[in-house]
């Protein structure tokens, strides 16, 4: 099947399937829990060395994207860049962006191409130090047990919503991003989006679009122009090696992997979103939203700031592709660039009574949070966010994977998972190996597999093996 076949063609994405397999007892080399492309793209790896794995998976494989996506949601990044383990976008438009129901289908061929030993409708509820350096998975369908575990729960696991939505008033309508399907969804009235994240302002086109009056709370998200003298300005990026930098070679590492991602689409093709443009045909824009008292929203007077430093990244983007294509002496078609369209009028504080406004509605793009309070392992930092290199956490045996910058710009995404993957299951089977040396050697010399194999001190590739953690 081409990824361009209708939707109606789809299996239908259930609720979650409970498992009928009673998992108590069950045992293998590394579990992996997590189903979206970033632990099945593990699981392939380790199915092409003949490891044996179980993948355990809450709901059904890649649901994700049928499940918590908008009607109308396409792909930011271009097709090309969907580059899963073995299995590379195929179809017929690798410059488009694929739609939801397209991406469904390109999971589901995937899965189908390897045939992963996946549970679904099986979710890990703990995950605890075990005997001898291997762990416990508690799920609720039994314990399982694994000598080494890959956290692949994904990046965006629980909706965020600031505190403040408790003073709406109750007629008021609100949800969150991840709950936003299409405009018909949402009662008749204006719609006050909070947050410029991506999401945020595919949602608020998405609504401008349909013809609703669109209120938009913005915030500080960086954007990216879509096309740049000639080209989409992901292939320019691609070409100059930003996406595959490591985050070992930026100072500001930890900045670096919390930041939010700049605003584009792939809609109709891929174009802009230039929030001005929007403010033009009729969109209300407003500062940060920074409070809700009696029915009136309070928003922050830093409308032009944010508009302004949004199109600084965008320009800082195209200035640094016109380097490249100097200094590459590259022929490239040259581009204007073009002046803002619309600035704002103020920059005092706003505030905007809800019903005078005629908002029934408020989604809140703001975003998401990890709960990995059921990983009873001490990896994490203050924030709760695991610490980790490139996914390898401090815990011999435990990794990651899918993290938002685990190493590159492109982990997290489709574009950079495979080699993220490739990279876990190498250490993967060192520690097994190690692993079995170590057990090979007690069995011959009798001698406790604690002494073995080396000092880690003088092998900085030296991965604990189980029996010795
Ligand atoms: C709005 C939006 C737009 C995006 N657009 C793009 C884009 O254009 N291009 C791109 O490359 N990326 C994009 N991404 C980012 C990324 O590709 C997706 O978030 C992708 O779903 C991440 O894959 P994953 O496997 O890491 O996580 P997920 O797809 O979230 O999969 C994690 C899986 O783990 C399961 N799970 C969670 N907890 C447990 C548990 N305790 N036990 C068992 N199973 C569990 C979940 O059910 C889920 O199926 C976008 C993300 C969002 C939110």
């Amino acid at each position: 099947m081409s990824p361009s076949q209708p939707a109606a063609r789809l299996r239908a994405v259930p609720d979650p399937a409970p498992a009928t397999a009673d998992l108590d007892g069950t045992h293998r080399s590394v579990v992996v829990v997590g189903g979206g492309q970033a632990g099945l793209s593990v699981s392939r790896r380790l199915a092409q060395h003949g490891v044996d794995h179980l993948v355990l998976e809450a709901r059904t494989a890649g649901h994700e994207w049928q499940d918590r996506r908008w009607d109308s949601f396409c792909l930011v990044t271009p097709n090309w860049q969907c580059r899963l383990p073995g299995f590379p976008y195929d179809g017929p438009d690798p410059d488009g962006f694929m739609v939801r129901d397209e991406i469904t289908e390109y999971l589901q061929r995937f899965v189908a191409s390897f045939a992963p030993p996946l549970v679904e409708g099986v979710r890990a509820t703990s995950l605890r130090a075990g005997e001898e350096g291997s762990f416990r998975i508690g799920t609720d369908r039994g314990t399982v047990t694994a000598d080494q575990v890959v956290v692949a729960t994904g990046p965006y696991q629980v909706p965020r919503t600031p505190r403040m939505a408790e003073r709406l008033p109750d007629e008021v309508t609100q949800l969150h991003s991840s709950q936003y399907r299409n405009p018909e969804q949402l009662p008749a009235g204006a719609v006050l989006v909070v947050g410029t994240g991506q999401s945020g302002c595919q949602i608020a086109e998405d609504l401008h679009l349909a013809g609703r009056t669109v209120h938009l709370a913005t915030g500080t998200a960086p954007r990216v122009a879509r096309f740049y003298r000639g080209r989409d300005c992901v292939a320019w990026l691609s070409e100059m090696g930003t996406y595959t930098k490591g985050i070992d070679q930026f100072a500001d590492a930890e900045a670096v992997r919390h930041k939010t991602n700049h605003y584009v689409t792939g809609r109709d093709g891929g174009r802009d979103i230039d929030l001005r443009r929007f403010a033009l045909e009729g969109m209300q824009l407003h500062g940060r939203l920074t409070g809700i008292t009696g029915g009136r929203l309070r928003f922050a007077g830093d409308l032009r700031s944010n508009l302004d430093g949004a199109d600084a990244v965008a320009e800082g983007i195209k200035d640094s592709i016109d380097a490249y294509i100097a200094a590459q002496g590259l022929d490239a078609p040259a581009e204007e660039r073009t002046a803002p369209v619309w600035v704002p009028e103020s920059d005092e504080p706003q505030e905007v009574d809800l019903a005078a406004a005629g908002i029934t509605t408020v989604i809140w793009s703001t975003g998401y949070g990890r709960d990995d309070r059921w990983i009873e392992l001490p990896v994490f930092d203050g924030r709760g966010y695991p610490t980790h290199e490139r996914g390898v956490t401090s815990w011999p045996g435990l990794y990651f994977i899918g993290l938002p910058w685990q190493y590159t710009w492109g982990s997290g995404r489709f574009s950079g998972v495979a080699d993220d993957a490739e990279h876990l299951v190498g250490r993967i089977l060192e520690t097994r190996r190690a692993a079995r040396v170590a057990d090979g050697l007690h069995w011959l010399a009798g001698t406790p597999s604690s002494t073995f194999p080396s000092d880690p001190a003088e092998d900085p590739d030296w991965v604990a093996p189980r029996s010795a953690s």
